[in-house]
């Protein structure tokens, strides 16, 4: 199970209030959608959520388990990051493997995982080139792999597509769909590309300025958009 609350969070860093108290109740097994302009906050989100920063007030709950001050290893979430952030020293094997020894896996257990994993990404003729021996494609792959091989019940998703070409970038899009499907588990994209979002998601969020305008279904957002802003972003005849 991954039912997740948000309520009321704020984040300020300094004396810049960045995200304005964001409601939010996402379901077991949702694939959700977070789409707005650059710099509305949904990176910032999606590292609270991730508990890579701390929420400066609200709550965050992961089935009934308040997650505000627990370890970002503890939590059953994994994020992957636009940037790939692979370590450049390591084989695409060891990439893998790093984040699942932290958790204090047995090394056979890693092995296992990462045999699935690769298997499913269709990695595994790959596993001893080092990162700057793979495509751009393949390079992300790796990235998903990395938090696939912790068994997440949560897998955050930041514009993992924005460093591809666009015909990698359906193929990962694709790639993407298929694994929540296969894994079952819920899952958090980030993009600001609406076609993205409405091909992808069960239920968009559009943010705007640290504040979310709309939570819905695609069909929902384009017929009855709640503002002008959700209207122009998602391109729906108002
Ligand atoms: P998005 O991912 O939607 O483009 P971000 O969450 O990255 O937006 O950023 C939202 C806002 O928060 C931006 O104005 C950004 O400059 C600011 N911000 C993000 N991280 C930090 C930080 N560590 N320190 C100060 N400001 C930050
Ligand atoms: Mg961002």
């Amino acid at each position: 199970m991954a039912r997740m609350t948000l309520s009321g969070i704020k984040k300020s860093f300094k004396s810049v209030d960045v995200l304005h108290g964001i409601d939010l109740q996402i379901s077991d097994r949702e694939f959700v959608v977070f789409v707005g302009p650059s710099g509305c906050g949904k990176s910032t989100l999606l590292r609270l959520i991730a508990g890579l920063d701390t929420i400066s007030s609200g709550e965050f709950h992961l089935d009934d388990r308040r997650m505000n001050d627990v370890a970002p290893s503890r939590r059953g979430i994994a994020m992957v990051f636009q940037s790939y952030a692979l370590y450049p020293h390591m084989d695409v094997y060891e990439n893998m493997a790093f984040g699942a020894r932290l958790m204090g896996l047995e090394k056979d257990e890693v092995e296992k995982r990462i045999d699935e994993a690769s298997k499913m990404l269709r990695l595994d003729p790959l596993l001893k080139r080092k990162p700057r021996e793979l495509s751009g494609g393949q390079r992300q792959r790796v990235a998903i792999g990395r938090a696939l091989v912790r068994k997440p019940k949560v897998l955050l998703l930041d514009e993992p597509l924005s460093n591809l070409d666009a015909a990698l970038r359906s193929d990962v899009r694709l790639e993407i769909a298929r694994l929540h499907r296969e894994i079952g588990g819920t899952t958090i994209y980030v993009t600001h590309d609406q076609v993205e979002a409405m091909t992808l998601a069960d239920r968009i969020v559009v943010m705007n300025n640290g504040k979310v305008e709309q939570f819905g279904s695609p069909r929902e957002l384009y017929e009855r958009p709640a503002n002008t802003f959700v209207a122009t972003f998602i391109g729906s005849p108002r």
